[in-house]
């Protein structure tokens, strides 16, 4: 969107649609701007090129790319020091005529309101391609939490969910978890919305640890789903996924499941990294023993049986699938032509910009997008708030079943739409896009 007017002047939203006036340059806002961000930028070129493929209507496009209500919170939080210090965090709901929104809650040094916003954006056509009843919400708070103590971020947690609490609810917008956050802070949130209704109310989170009224399969879903859409890609290419050379990049919550389980179909594991760093071996790693080595070391640096790698430079190691589970924006217009595998299957959010998008199509290498990959999580985070609704426990197997036949059939519906251009992205957003869109024009406008 431009907010330059050839005149020098701004944009602006009038009540006739968009007309141009000369305003205060150290006051003018250029519409849009709020949302700003590399991600909003990656995930709003996403969007128009769905847009443009089912030929939304104009009046629609605005209304479905941009967040229907944000809220940025300050907040001040005890450190163990006894000093207090000042931090900022946000929701951002994007679209409220799909039902409750819902979203996960990180905890990052680079969590900024355009960041949600991009995030937020994604949940929506993610439950929407998986036909759940939700709308998108995403939220966090800035902060490094390598550098908190566990009391800190408790603290954190609390004031952020106390803070946040006028606009969430267990029917209006629902947390999950997301970059540094797990069962004992969706615990944390949920006792601090509990206590302030004055009851249990276990369905304002998911991922909750089961005895809270969580459910089974939740930890390991998202990794789950990435696999169960693997195995449907692989099928739908005929390939075996025995034998597979496989890339993750992220070793935590998402990557570390992917590994783990894709080892145990038979794919070998040639490279692994997390933030500290990147470990290679052409021969497979041993992904039991780097968890093991993992959880006694916090990071996977010092492993003995690889070769030490860069975190990014991973990302070109040769090998047939690659699965970016780590942090956004890792594929660009730099490395995207460096690449050395045969797929990319998107287990973080945002993890190939719109340049690397183009230059892997051009060298034929298909990319599997976070929407449909990584929407595992959502999806059994629905069957979490669906069994807390009706006071329900499924079991693993219940669980492990219905996931895995969402995300095969899910996979299958993609992979049919796009039998001409191989843009995979463009197709799952497509079918997404298209549901909403329909959803908001029988909702039409109020009043
Ligand atoms: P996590 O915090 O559990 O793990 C993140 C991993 O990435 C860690 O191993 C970390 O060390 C590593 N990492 C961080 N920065 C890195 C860098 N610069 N280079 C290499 N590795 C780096 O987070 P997670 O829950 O596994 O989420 C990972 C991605 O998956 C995120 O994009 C998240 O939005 C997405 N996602 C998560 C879920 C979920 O249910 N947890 C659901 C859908 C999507």
């Amino acid at each position: 969107m431009s907010g330059e007017g050839d005149d020098g002047g701004r944009e602006h939203r009038g009540s006739g649609g968009w007309e141009t006036v000369l305003t205060d340059e150290a006051y003018a806002v250029t519409p849009g701007s709020e949302w700003r961000s590399e991600l909003y930028r990656v995930a709003s070129a996403q969007f128009t090129r769905a847009a443009d493929a089912i030929g939304l209507p104009d009046d629609l496009r605005e209304r479905l790319q941009e967040p229907r209500r944000s809220l940025v919170v300050n907040f001040p939080v005890r450190r163990d020091s006894g000093e207090v210090e000042e931090f900022t965090g946000y929701r951002v709901q994007h679209t409220l005529v799909m039902g409750p929104t819902k979203g996960g809650i990180r905890l990052a040094p680079g969590v900024s309101l355009g960041e949600c916003a991009a995030l937020a954006m994604w949940m929506t056509y993610k439950c929407a391609l998986l036909g759940l009843p939700f709308g998108g919400a995403k939220g966090g708070v800035r902060c490094d939490p390598n550098r908190l103590s566990a009391g800190e971020i408790e603290r954190l947690m609390r004031r952020y969910t106390a803070e946040i609490s006028p606009i969430i609810g267990p029917d209006r917008d629902i947390g999950a978890p997301d970059m540094a956050t797990g069962e004992r802070e969706m615990s944390w949130i949920m006792d601090t919305y509990s206590q302030s209704v004055g009851q249990a109310v276990p369905e304002i989170v998911t991922g909750k640890p089961v005895v809270l009224g969580g459910t089974e399969g939740r930890r390991t879903a998202t990794g789950m789903g990435v696999v169960f859409t693997i195995e449907a890609v692989l099928a739908h290419l005929e390939w075996e996924v025995a034998g597979k050379k496989v890339v993750v990049q992220g070793v935590g919550n998402v990557g570390a499941t992917v590994a783990l389980e894709l080892q145990r179909r038979g794919a070998k594991i040639v490279g692994v990294a997390d933030v500290a760093g990147g470990l290679h071996n052409d021969d497979g790693i041993d992904i039991e023993a780097l968890l093991e080595h993992q959880a006694q070391n916090r990071f996977i640096r010092g492993f003995d049986g690889a070769d030490e790698i860069g975190k990014t430079e991973v990302l070109e190691a040769p090998c047939d699938i690659l699965v970016p589970a780590a942090l956004e924006c890792q594929i660009t217009g730099e490395n995207a032509g460096a690449l050395d595998t045969k797929l990319v299957v998107e287990g973080a959010n945002g993890p190939t910009t719109p340049e690397a998008d183009a230059i892997l199509s051009r060298r034929g290498i298909p990319v599997v997008p976070d929407i449909l990959a990584n929407s595992g999580g959502v999806t059994v985070s629905y069957y979490e708030w669906a069994q807390g609704v009706q006071r329900e426990q499924w079991s693993a197997d219940d669980v492990a079943e219905r996931l895995e036949l969402a995300m095969h059939d899910a996979t299958k519906r993609v992979l049919a739409a796009n039998n001409h251009s191989g843009d995979w992205r463009t197709a799952a957003f497509s079918i997404a896009l298209e549901r909403v869109a329909q959803a908001s024009a029988l909702r039409a406008i109020y009043p």
